[in-house]
């Protein structure tokens, strides 16, 4: 009798156990662009900005005196082509002391949790994408239907809008531009290269990835009033050369090929940019007609 019952007690801790590690598997979605897992050559695009991402998940990395900071990351497979980039260049990934993130998705942010890990550098979040980061996605208002997309992060600091990151003598500042995800952002920084000074705007575009109305989505009811706001926001953004979070989004391929000479002016496009708010603004005017 107290044999058996010991035995249903151990299954059934058995089965919570079973469900929690379920629960808490990592549900990378597969069905992506080859583009984003395709290695990329890395190069210098301006001053202490360089392209260390994949074909067209855009990955910077940012070098000062006192270390580097490393924005976005592509998927979790692409930890190693980080890696690679960053030592061809001349780096080392153990130098990265601060990540940050343009918008919490797994396409990313998915192999921040093993860069952390490697060097102990300090995740410093958009207060509004802090909690998605850290619970691997699992709460995010459209992804989070999947589960876990990527493996939760720990996040050292929460950011507002404007704040000033400051690492070395490089000082980045925090623009929130919500909409795509609660806390997207976008960074805009000085870089002097020793003969001019550019202000460098790595944009994060408001795409819009859920199918639903924009006025029916109960875990984030104010989401069409963010994407306005970002929208504002980002046509009144001054600055000299732009990026972004997908290489698509800025047109990288068509401004710099492999092998091309260091020549950040490639990168100015105000139109390009103006052009690509126009649609995407049309695209969010169209949604907001959704029956
Ligand atoms: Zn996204």
């Amino acid at each position: 009798m107290l044999k058996s019952r010991t035995i249903i007690i151990l299954l059934a801790i058995a089965s919570i156990i079973g469900s929690q590690v379920q629960a808490q598997k990592v549900n990378e979605p597969q069905n992506v662009s080859a583009q984003w897992s395709q290695p990329y050559q890395p190069f210098r695009i301006v001053g202490n900005v360089y392209y260390v991402g994949t074909y067209d998940l855009a990955c910077y990395l940012i070098t000062t005196s006192q270390g580097n900071i490393l924005i976005n990351t592509g998927l979790a497979a692409s930890a190693s082509i980080i890696r690679n980039n960053i030592e061809e260049l001349g780096f080392t990934l153990a130098d990265t002391k601060i990540l940050l993130t343009t918008q919490a998705h797994y396409d990313h942010v998915g192999a921040f949790a093993e860069i952390q890990k490697e060097t102990g550098a300090k995740m410093l979040a958009n207060a509004k994408d802090a909690q998605v980061l850290a619970d691997g996605g699992d709460s995010d208002y459209e992804m989070g239907k999947n589960g876990r997309t990527f493996e939760p992060i720990r996040v050292d600091g929460k950011l507002k809008d404007g704040e000033v990151i400051t690492l070395g003598d490089t000082r980045l500042t925090m623009l929130h531009h919500p909409g795509h995800t609660k806390g997207s952002s976008s960074f805009l920084l000085d870089v002097n290269d020793g003969t001019k000074t550019y202000k460098v705007l790595i944009a994060n575009m408001p795409t819009i990835v859920t199918d639903r109305k924009l006025t029916d989505i109960p875990e984030y009811p104010e989401i069409a009033k963010d994407f306005a706001y970002s929208f504002k926001a980002l046509r009144k953004q001054s600055f000299d050369l732009w990026l972004s979070s997908h290489a698509g989004q800025f047109a990288m391929h068509s401004k710099h090929k492999p092998g091309d000479a260091y020549n950040p002016e490639a990168f100015a496009d105000r139109s390009g940019y103006d052009k690509s708010l126009n649609d995407l603004e049309a695209a969010y005017l169209k949604k907001m007609q959704q029956k």
